[in-house]
């Protein structure tokens, strides 16, 4: 079958699955990343034949041989979204086509394939339909969902390969953070950066995380939650976080946010949080701040919240900085008016609580 036909996956439910009881058990404490539902999608690529063999089967290791290319070139993609649960007990995804075509995004620029977009969004719809059982039922949980693809090629030449593997996996997770929404405390990295123009900055690869954990753990050595990295060409200007977009709340009542120059994600609960802004009738610019911007407003409290936002946690408070010469704190250090608001108009919408002007919600 060729890339830009319509693909029918195969079904083949797990002969096997995990009793209810023990699902149940599984899930009154689900953490995150750890617990794993029943199936998984499936779908092969090679050069000459298009995508092909699409299968939702019972979730398994993968054999893989110890020459697959991805094992030593890191030819990678992935993405990450969550199915929730809503009050009528139905199931609903969030702008699902969104992450769809930042995937294609992230295939161009690691020279991979891309999964036509419907296809993307149908695999996700058939692994929650068979594991519909697997997604928590209370207000501050979900299911994770994981799809990525890798090079498979037998091969240790340098060049893209020519053949893929593309998979979902499901994960139940709880509440991100335990003791309920917390101003988080970041850390300015001042020797790591994540990404310089023309890099793999707003490619969602897995190379981009690998490179980011000896800054991750400099934070915490330092007693923070999440590093914050600046531009890597004068080290002045705010990029994002490990894995959050960031944005700025002014008390002329303007959000800024970094624009979207190839050095960073495009957080797709950035893009929204934007367009709820804009609808709730703030003014938005989309413009570089600086880290001495950042502290010295702070200071003068011109600058009244700074938020993080990603699909893990939806939109977090920051609440202090720290940085090798010290600290500071934003607004008081606590959650303020703009962050709380805009972080449950976010909740409400994912779950179908509210209207839902920009047709976002997919139902399941
Ligand atoms: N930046 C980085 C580096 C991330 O890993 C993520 C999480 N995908 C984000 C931003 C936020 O993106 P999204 O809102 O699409 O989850």
């Amino acid at each position: 079958m060729s890339g830009g036909d319509k693909l029918d996956f195969e079904i083949r439910p797990n002969p096997a699955p995990v009793s209810a009881a023990d699902r149940a058990a599984l899930l009154a404490n689900p953490g995150f990343g750890r617990v794993f539902t029943d199936h998984m999608v499936t779908v092969r690529y090679a050069d000459g034949k298009g995508w092909y063999d699409a299968r939702v089967e019972a979730r398994a290791p993968i054999p893989m041989d110890p020459a697959a290319a991805v094992l030593h070139y890191a030819q990678e993609i992935f993405e990450g979204m969550k199915a929730y649960r809503t009050a009528d007990g139905g199931v609903t995804m969030f702008r699902p086509e969104a992450n769809a075509a930042r995937f294609a995004d992230s295939a161009r620029r690691m020279a991979m394939p891309q999964l036509p977009e419907a296809t993307f969004v149908d695999s996700l719809r058939k692994l929650i339909e068979i594991d519909r059982e697997w997604i928590p039922e209370d207000e501050d949980s979900s299911l994770y969902l994981r799809p990525f693809m890798f090079a498979s090629e037998v091969f240790l030449g340098v060049r893209p390969a020519n053949e893929y593997l593309y998979v979902v996996i499901a994960s139940p997770a709880g509440s991100y953070f335990s003791g309920g929404v917390k101003p988080v405390t970041v850390w300015v990295s001042p020797d790591y950066t994540r990404a310089a123009p023309g890099g793999t900055g707003a490619a969602k690869c897995g190379g981009n995380y690998a490179a980011s954990l000896a800054a991750q753990a400099e934070a915490i050595e330092h007693g923070c939650d999440q590093v914050v990295f600046l531009d890597a060409v004068e080290r002045r200007f705010v990029d994002e976080l490990g894995g959050m977009n960031v944005f700025f709340v002014y008390d002329d009542d303007t959000l800024v946010t970094p624009p979207l120059t190839g050095t960073i994600l495009p957080g797709i609960t950035r893009e929204s949080v934007l367009r709820l802004a804009q609808d709730a009738g703030h003014r938005i610019e989309e413009r570089p701040v600086s880290f001495a911007d950042w502290q010295a407003d702070a200071a003068s409290g011109r600058l009244r919240e700074v938020f993080a936002c990603g699909t893990a946690a939806v939109i977090t408070p920051i609440g202090t900085v720290r940085f090798p010469d010290g600290e500071f704190v934003v607004g008081g250090g606590g959650s303020g008016r703009v962050t709380t608001a805009l972080r449950q108009q976010l909740i409400d919408l994912q779950r179908g609580k509210v209207a839902d002007p920009h047709n976002w919600v997919h139902r399941v």
